[in-house]
C-alpha cells in the first residue's frame, strides 16, 4: 500500500481559535473563509503575543485585529477589571477612524462591545461625553488621543491591546511623537500590534522600540512562477464604491461578455450584486457556498447550457469549477491576495480562446493592485470608465451593425409596402432615418444618463492628470515588465512612500503655495496641517509636499491642480481648535 499525497488542510475561520460567537458573526456577513492575512495573524494574536504584519489596505487586515481583540474582551469567564478602554486602535486619518471603528462594532455587535471612534474636526465635547460614559475600544487618530490625553479625558491604564494600523502613513504624516507620548501611558504589559504596508526603517524602528518579541508576517509573496502567468489582457478600473454597480454595468454595455464569472468576496455581496444585475436586465445567478448541492448544479447547467451570461461567485464556490467557455472574469473586489487574482483570471483565455480580465478597484485598494503587478510581472492597464457619450457611440454602432446585418440578409419584401406608402408623402431617407431610430430604441434600451466621476484625483500613488507629472516620487519598484505611462496619468505599480515632513526629493508636479494664518505661537505642528488637509479636503499626505512653519503663519505645498479645492476645504475647518485665514500665496 502506498501512502497517498497529503495536501495541507485549508484553514477555515472555526480553526483559528476565535470565539464561537464571532464565527457566527461571521457567517451571517457572508465570509466563507479567512484571507492570507487573517489565517497567519489571528491564531498568534488569540494567544496574546506581539505582531508585526505587513499588509496592505483590502487584504482583510482590520479583521486580523478585530477578531481577536472582540475575543479577549469577552471571552467566557473573561474579567476584565477597571475602566476602559481595554483596547486602543491608533489610525492615520478620520475616514480611517470612521471606517475601522464600524469594522470593530459590525463584528462586535453580538457580543455588546462598544467602540468610539475619537478624531480631530469632530466637536471635542462629545467625544468627551462618550469617554465619560465609558467604552470598551478606541479608534483615534494620534493628535486627538494626544488632546484627550492632556485633558485627562482618555485614560489609557486599563489598555491590554494597542494597534497601529497603517503605521507607515502616521509616521508619514509626522505623528511619530504622538505614537511615543500614547504608547509611553499604556501598561507595559499591553499586547501591542502593528500593521505597515511598508516596513520601511521608520516603521521596523517604531516596532523594535515598542513590541515584544513580535511574531512577523508578511502576506506580501515573492513573484509567481512564469508557468502560472495570465495569458489574457488585464485592465482595471478605479471607481468609487458608490459608483461600482454602474460602472460594472458600463463596462458590461460597452463590451457585452459571451459569459462571464463575477467574483466578490462575500456570499452577501455576491446576492446583492446578483440581485442588482438582474434588476438592469442582465442575466446573472449567484453561485456560493450557502447553496445547496442541487441548487448548485442547476446554476452550473445553466451557466454551461449559456441561458445565464455572468456568473456572481465567491472565490470558495468558483473553486474546482471546470468551465472552458468563459470570456471574461470580473474582479468585483479586488483579490485579497496576488494568488487568489491568479487563480481567479486563470479561468478565462482556456484552451487557447480569447479571454479578458478585469478588476474594479476601489482608490484606497490601488496598492493591491501593484502588489499583483509585482507578483506577476505583468501590467494592469488602468483603463477609465466609459462615459455617457462612449455608451451612446457604441450603441450607435451596434444599431448600424444590425441593420447592415438586415440588409445582408434581405427578405425585406413585406415591409418594402409599407415603405412604398409611406413615400408619397415622406422623404425616403427620412423613412429610413425613423425605421432605425426604432430599431435603436429597441435595441439600445433607455441606458444610465449619469456620468461616473474618475477616482484618480487626491488618491496615492497618481499624480493629478494633466500637466507635469511623469511619476509621483516614490522608492518602491514599478512591476517587472510594466506599469503604465500616460493616458489617465498614473500607474498601479509606480509610486510608494514618499516618507516624512522635509525628506522629500524633487517634486514631479507643478505645486502651489498654501498661506495659512497659524503657525508655531498657535502651537501649529506639520501633523496638524497634514492631517487636516487629508481629512478635510481628501487628499492623501503622499500629495503634500513641503512645509514651512513660521511663528505666526505656514506654507504648505501641495500640487497645483488640487491647490483650490485644498482651499477651499481648509477655509471651512478649523486647525487646532480654530478657524484661520487660507488663501493661495501668489
Ligand atoms: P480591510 O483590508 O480590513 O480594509 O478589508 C477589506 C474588505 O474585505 C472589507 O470590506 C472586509 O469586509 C472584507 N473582508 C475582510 N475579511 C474577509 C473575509 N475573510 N472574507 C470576505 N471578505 C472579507
Amino acid at each position: 500500500m502506498t501512502d497517498l499525497p497529503q495536501t495541507p488542510p485549508v484553514l477555515g475561520f472555526a480553526d483559528l481559535g476565535l470565539d464561537p460567537r464571532l464565527l457566527a458573526v461571521l457567517a451571517d456577513l457572508g465570509y466563507e473563509e479567512p484571507t492570507p492575512i487573517q489565517r497567519e495573524a489571528i491564531p498568534v494574536l488569540v494567544t496574546g503575543r506581539d505582531l508585526v504584519g505587513q499588509a496592505a489596505t483590502g487584504t482583510g487586515k482590520t479583521a486580523a485585529f478585530a477578531l481577536p481583540i472582540l475575543g479577549a474582551l469577552r471571552a467566557d469567564g473573561a474579567n476584565i477589571e477597571g475602566p476602559g478602554p481595554h483596547a486602543l486602535v491608533l489610525v492615520p486619518t478620520r475616514e480611517l477612524a470612521v471606517q475601522v471603528a464600524e469594522a470593530l462594532h459590525r463584528y462586535g455587535k453580538a457580543l455588546g462591545v462598544s467602540v468610539l471612534p475619537v478624531y480631530g474636526g469632530q466637536a471635542i465635547s462629545q467625544q468627551l461625553r462618550a469617554l465619560h460614559r465609558g467604552v470598551d475600544i478606541v479608534v483615534a487618530t494620534p493628535g486627538r488621543a494626544v488632546d484627550h490625553l492632556k485633558r485627562g479625558s482618555l485614560v489609557l491604564e486599563g489598555v491590554r491591546t494597542v494597534v497601529l494600523d497603517e503605521a507607515d502613513e502616521m509616521l508619514d504624516m509626522g505623528f511619530a511623537e504622538d505614537l511615543e507620548a500614547i504608547l509611553s501611558t499604556t501598561p507595559a504589559t499591553r499586547q501591542t500590534v502593528l500593521f505597515s504596508a511598508t516596513l520601511a526603517p521608520r516603521v521596523a524602528a517604531l516596532a523594535k522600540r515598542h513590541l515584544r518579541e513580535p511574531v512577523t508576517i508578511d502576506v506580501q509573496r515573492e513573484a509567481a512562477v512564469a508557468g502560472e502567468m495570465p495569458r489574457v489582457p488585464q485592465v482595471g478600473y478605479l471607481v468609487q464604491r458608490a459608483h461600482k454597480l454602474n460602472a460594472l454595468g458600463r463596462i458590461l454595455d460597452m463590451e457585452p461578455p459571451g459569459s462571464a464569472i463575477v467574483f466578490c468576496r462575500t456570499r452577501t455581496e455576491v446576492d446583492t450584486l446578483t440581485e442588482a444585475l438582474n434588476a438592469r436586465g442582465y442575466r446573472a445567478e449567484a453561485l456560493h457556498g450557502g447553496l445547496s448541492q442541487e441548487q448548485r448544479d442547476r446554476v452550473m447547467r445553466r451557466f454551461r447550457d449559456e441561458t445565464t451570461d455572468l456568473l456572481v461567485a465567491t472565490d470558495v464556490a468558483a473553486r474546482g469549477l471546470d468551465i472552458e467557455h468563459v470570456s471574461h472574469v470580473i474582479n468585483y473586489d479586488v483579490p485579497v491576495s496576488p494568488e487568489v487574482y491568479l487563480h481567479r483570471i486563470g479561468r478565462t483565455g482556456r484552451a487557447g480562446r480569447a479571454g479578458m480580465a478585469i478588476t474594479l478597484a476601489e482608490p484606497r485598494e490601488r496598492r493591491l493592485l501593484r502588489n499583483i503587478e509585482h507578483f506577476t510581472g505583468q501590467r494592469i492597464e488602468p483603463a477609465t470608465v466609459p462615459t455617457v457619450a462612449d455608451l451612446r457611440a457604441r450603441q450607435m454602432q451596434q444599431t448600424r451593425a444590425a441593420v447592415e446585418e438586415a440588409l445582408e440578409e434581405g427578405d425585406f419584401d413585406a415591409f418594402r409596402v409599407i415603405v412604398d406608402a409611406l413615400s408619397d408623402g415622406y422623404d425616403v431617407m427620412d423613412i429610413a432615418a425613423a425605421a432605425v431610430k426604432l430599431a435603436h430604441a429597441a435595441q439600445a434600451g433607455a441606458g444610465d444618463a449619469e456620468e461616473i466621476p474618475a477616482a484618480m484625483m487626491r488618491e496615492p500613488y497618481a499624480p493629478p492628470s494633466g500637466r507635469g507629472p511623469g511619476r509621483p516620487r516614490g522608492d518602491d519598484r514599478p512591476a517587472r515588465g510594466g506599469g503604465f505611462g500616460g493616458g489617465t496619468g498614473g500607474s498601479f505599480s509606480s509610486g510608494g512612500s514618499a516618507g516624512g515632513r522635509g525628506r522629500r526629493g524633487t517634486t514631479p508636479w507643478q505645486v502651489a503655495r498654501i498661506f495659512i494664518g497659524a503657525g508655531r505661537t498657535a502651537g501649529v505642528r506639520p501633523a496638524d496641517l497634514v492631517g487636516a488637509i487629508a481629512n478635510e479636503a481628501g487628499v492623501s499626505p503622499r500629495l503634500i509636499g513641503a512645509i514651512e512653519i513660521a511663528d505666526r503663519f505656514a506654507i504648505v505645498e501641495v500640487p497645483d491642480e488640487i491647490a483650490a479645492s485644498v482651499v477651499t476645504a481648509l477655509s471651512a475647518a478649523t486647525i487646532r481648535g480654530r478657524r484661520v485665514e487660507v488663501r493661495l500665496e501668489g
